[in-house]
Parts: structure tokens; sequence; C-alpha cells
């Protein structure tokens, strides 16, 4: 039985306040029945971790520590302290060109210094309406399959978050999202049945407190990855809790 999980990624957002705020309100989660992470902005990391939360980068350099200006390092984020980090966040494929082998690359580098890759994959809302989804869906994880092998998949998580979804208040109904879901567990069956069974699966785009239950509620759907409703407490309280 997979366990699930509730991600909150603040994106370019959020305060030493905020992180404080977010530590208490979770207090109010049962942490036995739903892992909750938040992926901060990178200066708020060790705030998030003084303050016991479970943390995630929101990405992470392809490279090995060197002349890198700007980009941050696996290994110190391991150091630090961090779980998981995201990759391939749809944000960062389109507004900063990471292709499908850079985000396996940085798949890979995170795994190697033991944190969790938190894959993102989703359609744009052009390739939807042609019948692309699965074909996207499929081109973004098979870069990771096909540079690292499947059983790569066993220490990540994949988030499928239709990028028409993101940040528009228009979430997939969960028929549409458990469809993907569906999708992407019979396609990794396909290669190791037991790798998909074990898989957490997130949903993100415009997930709220008043979507969030009959979202992870789909026999697919793991838990999800909240942007904008993960900067309000309880907002983002309600929906862990949604998850147990
Ligand atoms: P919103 O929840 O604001 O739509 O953002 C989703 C997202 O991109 C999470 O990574």
């Amino acid at each position: 039985l997979r366990k699930q999980m509730v991600a909150g990624n603040w994106k370019m957002n959020g305060s030493v306040e905020l992180v404080n705020q977010i530590a208490n309100a979770i207090s109010a989660v049962e942490l036995d029945k739903v892992d909750v992470v938040v992926f901060p902005p990178y200066p708020l990391l060790n705030n998030a971790l003084q303050n016991e939360l479970v943390v995630g980068a929101q990405s992470v350099s392809e490279h090995e520590a060197g002349a890198y200006t700007g980009e941050i390092d696996a290994q110190l984020l391991a150091e630090l302290g961090c779980k998981y980090t995201l990759v391939g966040h749809s944000e960062r494929r389109s507004i900063y060109g990471e292709s499908d082998e850079v985000v396996a690359s940085k798949f890979q580098r995170a795994q190697c210094q033991g944190l969790i890759p938190v894959l993102c994959v989703g359609e744009s809302e052009q390739e939807r309406e042609q019948n692309l989804t699965e074909s996207v869906v499929s081109r973004q994880i098979d870069a990771v399959i096909n540079k690292l092998g499947v059983v790569s998949l066993v220490k990540s998580v994949i988030a499928y978050e239709p990028v028409w979804a993101i940040g528009t208040g228009k979430t997939a109904t969960p028929e549409q999202a458990q469809q993907v879901h569906k999708f992407i567990r019979d396609k990794i069956a396909s290669l190791d049945d037991a790798v998909s069974q074990s898989l957490i699966l997130l949903y993100g785009g415009s997930v709220n407190e008043k979507n969030s239950e009959l979202l992870f509620a789909q026999p697919d759907i793991d838990g999800g990855l909240v942007g904008g409703a993960s900067l309000n407490p309880d907002s983002f309280v309600n929906i862990c809790k949604s998850a147990q």
C-alpha cells in the first residue's frame, strides 16, 4: 500500500514568517498517514529544517560542484538535510529551457547524492487539444528510463502537472487526472510491475482544499503537488488532511 504525500511548491514566494506559520499549522496533521513536504526557495530551506519540516529544493544543478555561478549542487542540499528535489517543473522547462535530457541529468545527480527526485511531467493545453498528452508524458518519463533504467524510479516520485492547470484555477477533473495517472502507472508496469505498484504519483495543477479530497481518492493518485494553495497555512493543512 502506498502512503499518500502532499507537497507544497512555494515557487518564488514565502518568507521566514511563512515558514513559521506553516510549521505551526502542520502540527495538526497526522504525519503517520500522509507525508508532508515543503519546497520553499533555497534561502528558506534551513529555516524550514530548523522548524522540523521535511523539505525539498525546487531545482538542482545537473553538475557536480564547480564553476556554475548561481547554481546549487545536490551534495550541498543533501548535506543541509533536504530529502527531495523537484526536477523538470514545467516553469523550469518553459521559462529556463530545461530539456528532457537536462532534466534526466538532474534526476541522476539528485539520486547520486541520496535526494529523492520528484520528476514533474505534463502536457500544455495545445498538446492536450492535439491528443498528445500520453506521448508528451511518455517522452518526459522515457528520458529518465532510457538514461537510468526503470529501477531508478524506485527512489523517486512522479508528479503529473498538466501545464494548462497550473496557476489557472482550471483543475483537471478527478477522472481526467486519474486517466493520465493510470496511463503512467500502466506504462511503468509494462517494464516493471513492482516498481510501478510502489511508485508515488502526485497530481498538481490548481489543487485546493475543495477539490483535493476527490482527486486524492482516485486509485492511481497518491497525493498532490500544490502551488498557490500551499502558501496559505489553513488551506495547506486542509489539503494535507484530505489525503489521510
Ligand atoms: P498551482 O497549485 O498554483 O496551480 O501550482 C501547481 C504547481 O505548479 C505545483 O508545482
